[in-house]
């Protein structure tokens, strides 16, 4: 008798969940870009317990066909690439085709979802990776996840769930964070009935920063523009006396994609030294656009890492861009013909 054999499709779920859904946090991340790719234009978050035992994520975004409704929460599945070589282009967050198929090994899913072609929605029931039901309702245009009991068939897993208050804050943070990296969507976070964050989504990145951050931050920002061989940056830097005691507050977003990057810290950082006092850390929320051949995102199935071909020009160019913003300088001479 031979004693290898291949794991059940629900195992290997559960098995690849352990890699992409860590806690609530993880799941908001994972439904708001699903939510974002399908080009919402409003998403409401809302949670309870920190998010242990309801989470509900709902966009105004493309819906999904009742067609294609099973085959969504099926492991590898996308409508975002077809083939390998669609990684080079990536415009979409996700790609990989893993949250739904996830989410749905280790919580219990009910999802309503409707196109506009549609006249009817589907309601869609999923616990554990089994399937529970599937049904017509009326429903407005968007999706709306329901996600109750997270964890709930990975005892393992639950009980390293820190305090609801904790992981509340988690996806608190990461809510400024898709607020900041796309000010051209109205976002909502609503915690144990309370609103917490509610941005207008009318594409003005002060606005959000005055929103999330307050008055004095917003009074001491300095715009960052930069354009240059296949990379631009756009957004603002903080004077360094707004400098703060953690990196929380170093916000940069890469092809609308918030990312963990050691290179562009420290091209940060460097840049504030000569401003700013030790173990101060600078405030900044911009955005870099790089081509897609010039950038992997594919490094890890969270995709918070990443890896630019050319890592030394990354760093120059944001050190240089930097550095010229806080010294007051233009990169670029503005060439203004009617003088
Ligand atoms: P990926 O985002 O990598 O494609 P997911 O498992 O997150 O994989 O989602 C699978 C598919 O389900 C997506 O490719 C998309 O077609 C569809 N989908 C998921 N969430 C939404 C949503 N909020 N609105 C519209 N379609 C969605
Ligand atoms: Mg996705």
């Amino acid at each position: 008798m031979s004693n290898i054999h291949v794991l059940d499709q629900i195992t290997i779920d559960k098995i690849a969940a352990g890699e992409v859904i860590e806690r609530p946090a993880s799941v908001v991340k994972e439904l708001v870009e699903n939510a974002i790719d399908a080009g919402s234009g409003s998403v409401t978050v809302e949670i309870k317990e920190g998010g242990i035992s309801y989470m509900r994520i709902a966009d105004n975004g493309c819906g999904i066909a009742r067609d294609d409704v099973q085959n969504a929460f099926l492991r590898h599945s996308t409508s975002k690439i077809r083939a390998a070589e669609d990684l080079e282009h990536i415009a979409s967050l996700g790609f990989r085709g893993e949250a739904l198929s996830s989410i749905a090994a280790v919580s219990q899913v009910e999802m309503i979802t409707k196109t506009k072609e549609q006249l009817l929605g589907t309601r869609y029931q999923i616990a554990g990776g089994k399937e529970e039901e599937l049904e017509d309702t009326g429903a407005s245009d968007g999706t709306t996840f329901l996600i109750r009991q997270l964890f709930y068939n990975v005892p393992a897993r639950r009980k390293f769930l820190k305090t609801p208050i904790t992981e509340a804050s988690h996806v608190g943070d990461l809510m400024t964070r898709l607020a900041l990296s796309h000010p051209e969507i109205s976002f909502q976070f609503i915690n144990n009935g309370q609103s917490r964050l509610h941005t207008s989504g009318n594409g003005n990145l002060k606005d959000v920063i005055y929103h999330v951050y307050g008055r004095e931050i917003t009074a001491n920002l300095i715009p960052l523009e930069y354009k240059n061989n296949g990379l631009s940056l756009s957004g603002y830097i903080g004077a360094p006396l707004i400098s703060r005691g953690n990196r929380n507050f170093e916000n940069y977003f890469i092809n609308g994609r918030y990312v963990k990057s050691n290179i562009i810290y420290r091209a940060i950082e460097d840049a504030y030294k000569d401003f700013s006092m030790q173990h101060k850390f600078p405030f900044t929320v911009f955005h870099i656009t790089i081509d897609g051949e010039h950038v992997d995102v594919n490094v890890h199935p969270t995709k918070m890492e990443l890896r630019f071909n050319n890592q030394q020009e990354v760093y120059n160019t944001l050190y240089e861009a930097i550095d010229s913003a806080l010294h007051g300088r233009e990169l670029i001479p503005k060439v203004t013909l009617d003088e």
